[in-house]
């Protein structure tokens, strides 16, 4: 099998205003030398038009959200069709913040993907368990059924994030052995809607993932990248981690 081409996707979170969006990818632009893997930055909304413009070739833009809406009475939604006039490439779907603080369910991560997937998008759909359920060793049943739930009528073009719960933000990451149990159980799931393609779907991992880690968890089989949040607002982590891979 071989493998589809790495991507790492910076997750920013609720930082960086559109100012200093723009200062981060003109002093990335100094540094950046174009590796074999893909870069994405996944930005608030505000800052993703001037983000784009400003990032070196090569580089895309994501949102960490969108609505899940066509179009119309949904005050203070994103469409998928705005953020493709944006030339967004990636919406993050599904996150674990989204999930706990706005109650987003696996129905509507679903819906989520496929109104991104209609507007040219390529959603990045987040699934993992939390501590208590690692601790009771059922985390890759709950992980599995989080991803079949959430990929519902969702076309292949899409990412899937694993991400442990308990590993975000925390500074405790998986082991490469966790992430590449998890990265293997979904590769094998994604068979049954999608058949051989499943082996050209992205499996990431993220939870804590820095320049020193980076590389041994993305060399696993079917790991392939990462989504990075804490370690993506400094460029020289980020510089790093593209020289890692
Ligand atoms: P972290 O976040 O790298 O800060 O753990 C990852 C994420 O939430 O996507």
């Amino acid at each position: 099998m071989t493998k589809p081409r790495t991507l790492l996707a910076l997750n920013w979170k609720m930082n960086k205003a559109p100012t200093e969006a723009r200062a981060w990818a003109r002093e990335l632009a100094q540094g950046y030398e174009r590796a074999p893997v893909e870069l994405a930055v996944m930005a608030p909304f505000t800052a993703l038009y001037g983000l784009k413009e400003t990032l070196p070739g090569g580089v895309d833009v994501g949102a960490q959200d969108v609505s899940a809406h066509e179009s119309g009475a949904y005050t203070g939604e994103i469409s998928a069709a705005m953020l493709r006039d944006v030339h967004v490439t990636y919406a993050v779907v599904g996150h674990s913040e989204r999930r706990e603080y706005h109650g987003e369910t696996d129905a509507v991560v679903a819906a989520k993907a496929r109104r991104a997937q209609a507007h040219g998008l390529t959603p990045i759909v987040c699934v993992g368990e939390g501590l208590d359920v690692r601790e009771r060793g059922e985390h890759v049943a709950y992980t599995l059924a989080q991803l079949r739930g959430s990929l519902e009528g969702v076309a292949e073009n899409v990412v899937i994030a694993y991400e442990p719960v308990w590993a975000i933000g925390t500074g405790k990451t998986a082991t490469a052995d966790d992430a590449e149990e998890l990265a293997a159980a979904i590769r094998e799931a994604l068979r049954e809607p999608y058949g051989a393609l499943a082996d050209s779907i992205r499996v990431l991992y993220g939870g804590s993932v820095k320049p020193d880690n980076i590389a041994s968890i993305c060399a696993q089989p079917n790991v392939n990248g990462a989504l990075v949040g804490g370690a993506s607002l400094k460029v020289a982590d980020v510089l790093a981690m593209n020289a890692a891979l």
